[in-house]
């Protein structure tokens, strides 16, 4: 994409995110990528060096394996908890405080989101603040623990009968988690415009999430580096790093004050 072709595209998307009534981004690694945090699908990710993450990081796998998982994923967890908001995450944040943006759904399971000043964010893919008990299916705050996993290596046990404990993030063949999918999906459906921002849409349940919604005739921007099967049902495809033309955007949408129906549309 030229610099003109791209500044019209930032223009125009943004003249879009000021019309919709209610607007609903779906993210995905590639908005984190600029926060250091590898895409662990990615096979170039450095992470696939030793183990095949849809084996070591597999639910089958954790219930024989826990240890082999635990290892394979220590240096993704500090990764994460080490990792700072980027640009990306930071326009997110101010387009819903501003009240252009009613909520995220992320497959992020890093909290950058949520650092980033988020507040209505679906982490469908889980996250690292909890854990559950392998035995007793204790629920329990896990971010010291984690952090301690992170620090020494010191596996996570439950404090009620001493087995492993099991982070909430999901696993590969695990099932995701009912409720927030279907808050998620809720709230996508209501949509009159999607986002899809650093999300290649290959992984279900949230590669159809909009479908509904677009069926409806919400609008669709994709930013990705790379190409997604939806871009054929998108009004503007930014093919760049989300980093880069979503600050770009809130600069546009922001240039202006926004309307008063849209402080009532939003609460
Ligand atoms: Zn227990």
């Amino acid at each position: 994409m030229t610099h003109p072709q791209l500044a019209d595209c930032i223009e125009k998307s943004a003249a879009v995110f000021r019309s919709a009534r209610r607007v609903v981004a779906l993210t995905g690694a590639g908005v984190s990528t600029r926060s250091g945090i590898p895409d662990f699908r990615s096979r170039d990710s450095g992470l696939w060096k030793k183990y095949d993450p849809m084996t070591v990081a597999s639910l089958a796998s954790f219930r024989y394996h826990p240890k082999d998982f635990f290892k394979w994923v220590r240096p993704l967890v500090k990764t994460m908890i080490d990792a700072e908001p980027n640009p990306a995450h930071t326009a997110f944040a101010k387009l819903e405080q501003a009240g252009f943006l009613h909520g995220i759904i992320t497959q992020n399971i890093d909290d950058l989101h949520r650092k980033a000043g988020s507040k209505r964010i679906y982490e469908i893919h889980g996250h690292l603040r909890e854990a559950t008990c392998t035995s007793c299916y204790q629920k329990r705050n896990a971010k010291s623990l984690i952090e301690a996993f992170a620090r020494t290596g010191a596996l996570p046990y439950c404090d009620l009968c001493g087995s492993l404990l099991k982070p909430d993030i999901i696993l590969f063949g695990e099932q995701l988690p009912t409720i927030i999918v279907s808050e998620a999906q809720a709230l996508i459906d209501d949509a009159d415009l999607i986002v899809v921002a650093g999300s290649s849409m290959e992984v279900m349940p949230a590669a159809s999430m909009p479908i509904p919604a677009l069926n409806a005739g919400a609008k669709l921007i994709i930013i990705n580096n790379e190409p997604t099967y939806l871009d054929i049902r998108a009004d503007f495809v930014i093919r760049d790093d989300v980093a880069d033309v979503l600050p770009m955007i809130l600069q546009e949408v922001l240039r202006e004050p926004k309307e008063t129906k849209r402080l009532v549309s939003n609460q």
